[in-house]
């Protein structure tokens, strides 16, 4: 591979042109590329409009009004919106709310609810801390027991290791659709199947696949699902988090956290409480409207680019950054930590080096924007609708010369 190569895929990449749709950094800001989109998106250039538009004319103008005006239906028609363009899923089953972490309690908690004859939790020892820590709060607080998989961590969870752990005591399921370290994409199809085969529920977090990679959560049958929008959806930092429910335990899905906007009648005032109609029963409070503005922009640019579009220039470019590795990298002592195959790969690389840390200060130093995860990753991410193959050559240069000890 040579830098014309490199030029040619950008000439030819169909979704060039999204790139200039998000905000630059300014000169001063020297950054040489940002490779961490699957941490924190841009900013669409269109959400600042909307944010500033927002602001003068439906909060300054309609003032409270505007929540009749559209802003009370915005979790659900966005949350429709996202269903159709990233996760395969009919309208009525997504909501934009609260945190992932907040999304992910809430899920576990009516998993669990709806197997009260079963008390044991399955996931996995590397899936991402808030994760774990949900889990064990949610086992903590109704005595039910965890049993974790030991997956590898350069790669991820596989099906032999969930049908391993998989038992008439297991009541739920939680897994990371992609993983937060390696990229590796876990069989969601035959894992929800596995485990459904078992008695149980499944949780998928979907972070690091929403945005980058196709999602069938109808197809695959999937029970729950969360994820974040402030990656691969471009919202914005701290935007807020989607949670799907599948049409058929709607009914059944008793809150963790009741609260009026998820009361049958929120106006009514009601000093007790009774669960909304559908998916709106899951919100809690308040909607984030300056927040929902940021996932609607974001949602839209993927629903333009395509989603097949995008997870195919997600390959292209995990595909010239292992080779890069390879030729590079590998010989100055580094190593890959994200799987060679790229069916089973998500949207970013992850460099192991012993000396990681140092090394990612040194990259940031020199303009390329990458994340380090402890002990030993570097994580180049790759969000295939901000991201150049020329700036990733370019970048993967000056890691080239980081590690030679020539910058
Ligand atoms: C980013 C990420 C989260 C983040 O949770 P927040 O509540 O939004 O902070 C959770 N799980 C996974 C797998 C993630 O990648």
């Amino acid at each position: 591979m040579i830098v014309d190569d490199v030029r040619r895929l950008d000439e030819h990449d169909p979704l060039a042109a999204f790139a200039s749709r998000f905000v630059e950094p300014g000169e001063r800001d020297r950054v040489v590329a940002y490779l961490d989109g699957n941490s924190l998106g841009r900013p669409p250039l269109a959400t600042r409009r909307r944010l500033l538009e927002l602001v003068d004319e439906q909060w300054g103008g309609r003032l409270i009004r505007a929540w009749s005006e559209g802003w009370m239906e915005l979790p659900t028609t966005i949350g429709d919106q996202l269903a159709s363009a990233a996760l395969g899923a009919v309208p009525g089953q997504t909501i934009i709310a609260d945190s992932t972490t907040v999304c992910l309690y809430k899920a576990l908690r009516a998993a669990v609810a709806m197997r009260p004859d079963r008390g044991e939790i399955l996931t996995d020892r590397h899936n991402f801390p808030t994760d774990g820590y949900v889990v064990d709060g949610v086992a903590e607080q109704l005595g039910l027991t965890v049993r974790r998989i030991d997956s590898d961590p350069a790669s991820g969870v596989t099906v032999e290791q969930v049908a391993a752990q998989l038992s008439s005591r297991t009541s739920a399921v939680l897994l990371s659709h992609v993983a937060y370290r390696s990229a590796f994409i876990a069989d969601m199809a035959a894992i929800t199947e596995i485990t459904h085969d078992s008695g149980a529920l499944v949780v998928w977090d979907l972070c690091h696949s929403v945005g980058c990679i196709p999602i069938l959560l109808d197809d695959h049958d999937v029970d729950f699902a969360v994820g974040c929008t402030y990656k691969y959806l471009n919202a914005g930092p701290g935007a807020p988090a989607f949670l799907y429910i599948r049409a058929e335990h709607q009914d059944g899905f008793v809150p963790a956290v009741p609260g009026w906007m998820g009361h049958a009648d929120p106006f009514a005032m009601q000093p007790t409480y009774s669960p909304g109609h559908g998916i709106r029963r899951a919100l809690s409070g308040t909607p984030p409207i300056t927040g929902l503005i940021g996932v609607q922009e974001g949602v839209g640019l993927v629903e333009e680019a395509g989603i097949d579009r995008i997870r195919a220039k997600a390959v292209a470019l995990t595909e010239l950054v292992t080779a890069l590795v390879d030729d590079w990298l590998v010989p100055l002592g580094a190593g890959l930590g994200s799987p060679r195959d790229a069916s089973v790969r998500g949207g970013h690389v992850t460099v192991t080096h012993p000396e990681a840390a140092d090394i990612s200060r040194r990259l940031i130093d020199e303009g390329v924007i990458i994340d380090y995860r402890p002990p030993d990753g570097i994580r180049i991410g790759l969000s295939p609708l901000t991201t150049s193959f020329t700036r990733t050559w370019a970048a993967m240069e000056v890691f080239r010369d980081v590690l030679a000890g020539e910058r």
